[in-house]
């Protein structure tokens, strides 16, 4: 058994889903029909890199995949799949890490909207900008600037993740601390609906209390209320300086207490605090190419702090220098660099952006992605350690992210020499044991990943009954047949 096919059996994937019929050929010859020849792939090696997924947890199938390139074509999509009943999965920039974008069986087809990528408007006075649902993230962030604004959303992900899948998915990230998930960034959404009706919402205020909230029923819902075609999103004025500092420290108290004066002296100026732990660093800088400790001696612990002045590059520095002076003298740090020049700052933000990926060539990883109140992360690290260590031995333990939201990403890398499988093959076992402190914590076991396959089963055993039946309510209202993204969620 492959690890694939050993994750796959522990997380609902196509390994346990009941065989439904795949499309018929003249279904499928309809659906061809609703768009332009070449926006249908029925090919196994076109539709093949819509199947899988960057962490290789599940494998998709499928036997046609949809492109449209409008919002009537979405729209035709959709009323047919609601009259033949035919399953559909949207799909961005399949950057996804809990499957939400793969599709289940060759009676589902994926609808990827990668050929809507227009940049529809920016307004510079108003501060928005008006996009299509399959623009990628960095390309969004680089019209910001090119129009002298700023749009905060920052993944490791900003190359390929597109604006729709963060925003059906609530992406979180780096900037959060100070501007909020997607869903804090996004004023409106335009959205076909499962019957193929369109639901006009691409509104640019700021202020709208006409009843209950549609677009932010949409954002968050993982492709299974409808489909985002469009959004309106919120713009910020260009911060004039930014400093960035890599900090070393002996403790997550430490690193906590650094948080505390760095939120009391900058407030809102406080753009990013993440937290790393050193073996992160030894796994980033061994398998990265060009990277480095930017500091000479080794460290327990390290957090990046970025400080970002509306005024000046001067008094982001000042900003900067009194936070490290006083952490110094107080004793919770051991050594700090500020970068000297934006290649600088790049090489510090590159330790924590490649420390996801910097996990793979080291064996088995079992992830989490969880948040407790910011002032509980240290507790919940020890206990979650002390748990997963006694559970197995030698495990190595990446636990990095935001500090600064409370969202730990507690990745458990197997033992060295330990058999991979026979690791990967503990998952449920292990989410069990850390999830459990979490909830103890009053945290949540999905902090900004979403639900998608892997965390369904999770969800519907954790979550109070009066909140999954109203859940359910608001599925029924929007997708009657059940044919958005079925198995998701939900
Ligand atoms: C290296 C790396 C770093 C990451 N870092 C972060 C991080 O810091 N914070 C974070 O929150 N996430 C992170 N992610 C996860 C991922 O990038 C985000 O979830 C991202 O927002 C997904 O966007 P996407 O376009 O790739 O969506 P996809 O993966 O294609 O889809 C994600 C979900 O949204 C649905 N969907 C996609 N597009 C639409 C649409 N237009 N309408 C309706 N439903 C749709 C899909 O059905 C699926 O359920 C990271 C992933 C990687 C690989």
């Amino acid at each position: 058994m492959t690890s694939t096919d050993a994750m796959a059996g522990i997380n609902n994937s196509v390994m346990d889903i009941p065989e439904s019929l795949p499309l018929a050929a003249d279904l499928i010859a309809r659906f061809e029909a609703l768009v332009p020849p070449g926006r249908a792939l029925t090919e196994l090696a076109d539709v093949a890199p819509f199947l899988i997924e960057q962490r290789d947890l599940f494998k998709g199938r499928t036997r046609l995949v949809m492109r449209p390139s409008s919002v009537e074509e979405v729209s035709a999509i959709l009323a047919l799949a609601s009259e033949t009943r035919t399953p559909v999965v949207p799909q961005g920039g399949n950057t996804g890490l809990v499957g939400g974008q793969v599709p289940r069986s060759d009676a589902e087809i994926v609808l990827s909207l990668s050929l809507m990528d227009r940049i529809r408007d920016v307004d510079a006075v108003g501060r928005t900008m008006t996009v299509d649902a399959g623009v990628v993230l960095q390309r969004v962030q680089e019209a910001a600037d090119a129009a002298g604004l700023f749009f905060p959303l920052s993944l490791g992900s900003e190359g390929s993740c597109q604006i729709g899948g963060n925003l059906a998915s609530n992406a979180g990230g780096t900037g959060v601390l100070a501007y909020g998930n997607s869903r804090d960034l996004c004023l409106g959404v335009e959205a076909v609906l499962p019957s193929g009706e369109v639901f006009h919402g691409l509104r640019r205020l700021r202020k709208d209390n006409r009843g209950y909230d549609l677009r932010n029923l949409l954002v968050g819902s993982e492709g299974t209320l409808g489909i985002i075609t469009g959004a309106v999103l919120k713009l910020y004025p260009k911060p004039a300086g930014r400093e960035v500092a890599y900090v070393g420290l002996a403790t997550p108290e430490a690193a906590l207490r650094l948080l505390t004066r760095a939120e009391h002296e900058a407030g809102h100026q406080l753009t990013a605090f993440e937290i790393m732990p050193r073996i992160g660093i030894e796994f980033t800088v061994r398998h990265t190419q060009g990277a480095r400790d930017p500091l000479a001696a080794p460290h327990a612990w390290y957090v990046l702090v970025e400080i970002s002045s509306g005024r000046s590059a001067e008094e982001a520095r000042i900003s900067m220098e009194s936070i490290l002076e006083g952490a110094f003298e107080a004793g919770d740090i051991e050594d700090a660099a500020v970068a000297q020049s934006i290649a600088d700052a790049r090489t510090f933000w590159r330790m924590r952006e490649e420390m996801s990926w910097a996990q793979k060539p080291e064996g088995g990883s079992i992830k989490h992605d969880v948040s407790v109140p910011v002032a509980l992360v240290p507790e919940f690290l020890e206990r979650a350690n002390a748990a997963v260590l006694a559970a197995i031995p030698g495990a190595r333990l990446v636990s990095f992210g935001h500090l600064g939201d409370g969202n730990i990403h507690y990745n458990v890398s197997q033992p060295v020499g330990a058999d991979k499988d026979a690791f990967l093959a503990r998952w449920s076992e292990i989410n069990g044991l850390v999830h459990a402190i979490v909830a103890e914590l009053g945290g949540s076991f999905s902090a900004e990943h979403g639900i998608g396959q892997l965390k369904r089963d999770e969800l519907a055993r954790t979550k109070e009954p009066v909140e999954m039946a109203l859940m359910r309510g608001v599925k029924a209202v929007f997708d009657p047949f059940g044919i958005m993204n079925p198995g998701k969620v939900l």
